[in-house]
């Protein structure tokens, strides 16, 4: 392995970080917490759901979680408050709602 394809860890220093943010090691992303920078969260309503799974679908961050073809949940450790899911939630439907990162 060159210098160029170190592994950069979670608790990488800025003087670790390569040149122009060049990312060594492809697909590394589940490893990091990458939603902790978020300031808008969805909120799921399970009871409102028809499971049409469009919010899975376009979410760029793979960040809808489904059970068995059923929503089940958000992944918040990755999910960094886009609202595309709430966007693309049926507008009969409207079983996500974003709100501020510090409500419920
Ligand atoms: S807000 Fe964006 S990143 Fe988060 S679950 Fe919805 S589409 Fe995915
Ligand atoms: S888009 Fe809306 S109705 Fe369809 S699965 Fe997602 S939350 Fe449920």
């Amino acid at each position: 392995m060159t210098d160029k394809k170190k592994r950069i860890e979670p608790d990488a220093s800025w003087k670790e970080i390569p040149m122009a943010g060049i990312i060594p090691n492809a697909g590394s992303a589940q490893e990091f917490k990458t939603g902790d920078w978020r300031v808008r969260k969805p909120i799921h309503d399970e009871d409102k759901c028809i499971h049409c799974l469009r919010c899975w679908v376009y979410c760029p961050d793979v960040s809808i979680l489904v059970e068995d073809g059923k929503v089940v949940g958000i992944d918040y450790d990755h999910c960094k408050g886009c609202g595309i899911c709430a966007k693309v939630c049926p507008e009969k439907v409207q079983a996500i709602t974003m709100v501020s990162q510090s409500e419920e």
